[in-house]
C-alpha cells in the first residue's frame, strides 16, 4: 500500500503581521511539503478573536506571496468553524471525556504551574461542580500514563498528561473553543499528514494527540522547529516586540531562514530572490539538517 499523500500546513494567528520567527516556521512546513511533492495548505487560527488585529489575515497572505510560499486550495479559518468545534465537543460529551468547570481566574491564581508558566489544574470540578456554581468552562480529563510521541527534528519525547499539563480545556470560559481542541479538528478535516511547526508547540503535542484518540481522528507526523528568540533570549512574538518581516530585501531575509533551519543557500546565490531561493532549498531540504536548539536570531531584520 502506498502511504498517504503528504498533506502539510501553515496555521498562523492573525494577532499581527508574520515576524522573522513565523517566516522560519512557514518556510520549513512549505519546504517539507514540497520536497515530499505534497500539498501546502493554509489555515487562519482566528479564533481567539479579542487577540487578532483587523487586516492581519489580509497582511500575512501578502507576506506569504511576496516570500515565495504560494499554498494550494482555499485558506480555511477557523472563526468560521464553530459548528464543528461543537460537534467535537459534543462528541467528547458523550464519551464522558469532559467535564465542565466553574473556576475562575482568581481561584486557579495560586495552583501549581508546569514548566511552561501554565496552570496545573487542581482537579476541583472533576468529579462535579460544588454546590451553588455555574459551568463556564468545558476541559478534558486526562490521564495519569506517561506517553511517549516521536518527532522528526526533536526525537523521542515522553510527557505524562496528569502530572504535566492537568485536565486542559477544551471550551474556554469566554464561549470560545479552545486552541487545542481546534487544531485537532481541523488538521483532521484538512487531511493533514505532516504538521510542521515552531517548538513552542511541541509541549502541546501530547494534549493534541490524546484528543485526536478520543475523538477517533488520525495523528499526524509531527516536527518541531526550532524556535528563533532576540538578543534577550525571547521568543520572537508581538509581546516581544518583533518586527514585522521587511518589505525589501526579502532574498538576504529568507536565506538568513534558510541559514537558521540549517540549510545556507551557496554563494552563488547571494542575490537570488524568493523564488530561486526556495527551489534551490526545496531540491536539498533535509529535515535532518534543522538543528534541535533555538537559534538566536540577533542579526535578525
Ligand atoms: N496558530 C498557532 C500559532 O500561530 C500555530 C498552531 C499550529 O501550528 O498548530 O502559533
Amino acid at each position: 500500500m502506498n502511504p498517504a499523500p503528504y498533506v502539510g500546513r501553515f496555521a498562523p494567528s492573525p494577532t499581527g503581521p508574520l515576524h522573522f520567527g513565523s517566516l522560519v516556521a512557514a518556510v520549513a512546513s512549505f519546504l517539507d511539503a514540497r520536497a515530499a511533492g505534497g500539498r501546502w495548505l493554509l489555515r487562519m487560527e482566528d479564533l481567539d478573536r479579542p487577540r487578532c488585529e483587523p487586516g492581519a489575515a489580509d497582511t500575512i497572505l501578502r507576506q506569504l506571496e511576496a516570500y515565495g510560499l504560494h499554498w494550494d486550495g482555499a485558506v480555511i479559518q477557523q472563526s468560521q468553524r464553530d459548528d464543528a468545534y461543537a460537534a467535537a465537543l459534543d462528541a467528547l460529551k458523550a464519551r464522558g471525556a469532559v467535564y465542565p468547570c466553574a473556576c475562575t481566574r482568581s481561584q486557579l491564581a495560586q495552583a501549581p504551574r508546569n514548566r511552561e508558566g501554565e496552570i496545573l489544574y487542581p482537579g476541583t470540578c472533576r468529579n462535579g461542580l460544588p454546590p451553588g456554581t455555574i459551568a463556564r468552562a468545558w476541559r478534558v480529563r486526562v490521564p495519569d500514563v506517561s506517553a511517549r510521541f516521536h518527532d522528526r527534528i526533536q526525537g523521542d519525547l515522553e510527557q505524562n498528561l496528569a502530572r504535566d499539563v492537568g485536565d486542559f480545556i477544551v471550551k474556554r470560559a469566554d464561549g470560545l473553543f479552545a486552541y487545542q481542541l481546534a487544531v485537532v479538528v481541523d488538521d483532521a478535516f484538512q487531511g493533514i499528514t505532516h504538521v510542521v511547526r515552531g517548538a513552542d508547540l511541541l509541549w502541546n503535542t501530547p494534549r493534541q494527540i490524546y484528543l485526536q484518540g478520543l475523538l477517533g481522528l488520525p495523528t499526524p507526523v509531527y516536527a518541531h522547529v526550532p524556535l528563533i528568540t532576540n538578543a534577550a533570549g525571547q521568543k520572537l512574538s508581538k509581546q516581544t516586540l518583533a518586527p514585522a518581516l521587511p518589505e525589501a530585501g526579502r532574498g538576504a531575509v529568507l536565506a538568513l531562514a534558510l541559514a537558521v533551519l540549517g540549510h545556507p543557500p551557496p554563494p552563488e546565490l547571494n542575490d537570488a530572490g524568493p523564488a530561486e531561493l526556495l527551489a534551490w532549498a526545496g531540491a536539498h531540504w533535509r529535515i535532518g539538517n534543522v538543528p534541535l536548539r533555538p537559534v538566536i536570531a540577533n542579526t535578525a531584520p
